[in-house]
């Protein structure tokens, strides 16, 4: 191309370079630093005259001041179409997988994979016929991939009405053939194939509305979906300090949330931690097929060892793969593991830029980018009237588990829940550990609002009875007061703590839930006779364990109703004349 903008590098700082170019370009624009045979992706991050700010996506090493950078007009894209889901992608869609048989696990400096495998074909069903009339988002025809239909849109940057002029045959076809022609309103031709771009920082809008998200997302976490809700199209965030449980917690949710495609932006903390998300989760079987779960789930990954600017984008490529799939009208979970890697990968680059800092040296418009990126969730109406949705849950890790930290605060400002894991819960192994004091939801749940409320006024009048207790001591408690303690123990014990890693106990179901919370509210509101703490323990004791092998046994067998009759035996033995009537 004559018209291509070209530059040379003024300086260099870490993976930040200036450019001087010559002619026009826009911020977030791709450009390459040309150097020999390779070509070093990099994106536009700031305009200043005639000097761009860039990031490299690449291992700076062995670039001069001076060297010849190549804009392309294009910004950051990801390329959409079947085929997407299965993979494991880094933060630039680069294909992990083809990757670790062709290269070993990393991408040697200068490669471009495709993300989509150009060779597969797929079976196309056209739904659409010469004439019709469309807009952009609306479907073609249909693929098979995995257990869903992969709607073939019309590609969202297509901004105009159009009418189809041709549509391809039931047929197989390679992503990149012409499926069909689409002609725009002043009579010009469009070919148009199964795969397309789209640039990685702008929401995929092509619906017709948001909706306040009301549905509940069932995470069949009992602590999770009674006390603390999440709903299809919303967003919520698990802080917590290192090892208290916010990668296990994501990894069981991933495994049973009732949604269709699960997206992991896995940005690792620990060294291994992503090698072993990569590992582990093909191994993991899909609950609702029995097949893996890999079928259903995109991973976006990064450690910690690739370059700064590679890991800042993974939440944008993640968000914008979520938001496509949410276009067929699915309901897609996007986890992000975890978004302080994110901001301090953003942290980094604004340090380089020489702005000036905010709060703990974060950029002042961290606050910004993390409601954007939470903005991105949704309910949405498309445009046949169907619905799809894409529900946003973030982990953030502050340094000692302080909350009080700008990521988590920021968070904190636009997320509908919050899960705040405790150390003190993780370190008594009481798991989940999300803290039953702390945490809140806007969004609502499988269980009357008010009901919850009154099992959670005695979790909070126990753990009162408690802190009271450890200062004056057993002695110095009422009955009544130790009573109330003892429900408060109840309550977390056998419902708010959950095996996360027993077959029946990990996945407690919506009906489940509201059978079982029935009973415990029950329980816990009702009056029971006691003539010391001892006996008052006793009972309590021998409760606990009756309803924690109850939580044990599967709820379409018989020894559901036998166990269940067990406890209604033990129950009367305590329960006060006044309300056993
Ligand atoms: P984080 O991501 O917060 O650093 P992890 O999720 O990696 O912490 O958890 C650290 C360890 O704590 C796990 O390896 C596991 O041994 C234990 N753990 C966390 N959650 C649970 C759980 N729900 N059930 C049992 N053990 C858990
Ligand atoms: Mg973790």
């Amino acid at each position: 191309m004559s018209d291509m903008v070209k530059g040379t590098i003024t300086s260099i700082n870490g993976n930040m370079i200036t450019v001087r170019f010559k002619g026009s370009i826009v911020q977030n624009e791709v450009g390459y630093v040309v150097l020999g045979e390779e070509r070093l992706k990099s994106e536009v991050i700031k305009i200043n005259g005639d000097l761009a700010y860039m990031q490299v996506y690449e291992l700076t090493k062995g670039i001069r001041i001076g060297d010849p950078v190549e804009f392309t007009r294009e910004m950051l894209s990801v390329q959409l179409g079947p085929g997407v889901l299965s993979r494991v992608y880094d933060g630039l869609q680069n294909p992990l997988n083809d990757l670790a048989a062709a290269h070993g696990f990393f991408l040697p400096r200068g490669v471009v994979l495709d993300a989509i495998d150009l060779n597969e074909t797929w079976t196309f069903t056209p739904a659409v016929k010469k004439g019709d009339v469309l807009y952009r988002g609306m479907a073609l025809g249909t693929v098979p991939e995995g257990i869903f239909d992969h709607k073939i849109m019309v590609p969202f940057n297509f901004y105009d009405e159009y009418t189809v002029e041709s549509i391809a045959d039931k047929g197989d076809y390679k992503v990149t053939d012409e499926i069909a022609v689409l002609k725009d309103s002043r009579g010009e031709k469009h070919p148009v194939t199964m795969i397309f771009e789209w640039p990685v920082k702008i929401p995929i809008d092509a619906y017709n509305q948001k909706i306040v998200p009301k549905e509940p997302m069932s995470t069949r976490v009992r602590i999770v979906d009674t006390f603390f809700p999440v709903n299809k199209g919303g967003t919520y965030c698990i802080p917590g300090p290192f090892g208290a449980g916010k990668t296990v917690l994501q990894q069981l949710t991933s495994r049973y949330a009732d949604v269709d495609i699960v997206i992991i932006a896995a940005c690792g903390e620990r060294a291994g931690e992503v090698v072993e998300t990569l590992r582990e989760f093909p191994k993991l079987e899909d609950p609702r097929t029995g097949k893996t779960l890999m079928e259903r789930t995109i991973i976006i990954c990064n450690t910690s060892s690739m370059p700064v600017a590679a890991r800042e984008a993974s939440v944008y490529t993640a968000a914008t793969i979520g938001e496509y799939y949410r276009q067929m009208g699915l309901d897609v979970l996007l986890l992000a593991d975890s978004t302080s890697r994110w901001a301090q990968a953003m942290r980094e680059v604004s340090g380089r830029l020489e702005e000036i800092p905010g709060e703990e040296a974060f950029p002042a418009y961290l606050e910004s980018r993390i409601a954007e990126f939470y903005e991105r969730a949704g309910f949405v109406e498309l445009l046949d009237g169907s619905y799809g949705s894409m529900t946003i849950g973030g982990t953030v890790s502050p340094a000692g588990g302080n909350f009080e930290e700008p990521v988590t605060q920021a968070t904190l400002k636009v997320v509908g829940a919050f899960h705040g894991l405790s150390r003190a819960r993780s370190d008594a192994r009481r798991y989940p550990a999300i803290d039953p004091l702390e945490s809140w939801s806007k969004y609502k749940g499988i269980i009357p609002r008010e009901k919850v409320e009154e099992a959670h006024d005695v979790l909070r009048r126990g753990s009162e009875v408690h802190q009271m207790m450890m200062v004056v001591g057993e002695e110095g408690t009422s009955l009544d007061d130790f009573v109330v303690y003892l429900k408060g123990e109840l309550l977390d014990s056998v419902y708010l703590q959950q095996d996360g890693f027993d077959p029946v106990d990990a996945a407690c179901s919506a009906e489940r839930q509201e059978y079982v919370f029935q009973k415990i509210h029950d329980i816990l509101l009702d009056s029971y006779e006691f003539n010391n703490k001892d006996e008052a323990r006793k009972f309590f004791n021998v409760l606990r364990q009756l309803i924690v092998d109850w939580n044990y046994t599967p709820m379409d067998k018989d020894a559901f109703k036998t166990q269940e009759k067990e406890i209604d035996k033990h129950l009367k033995k305590a329960r006060a004349e006044k309300t056993a009537a």
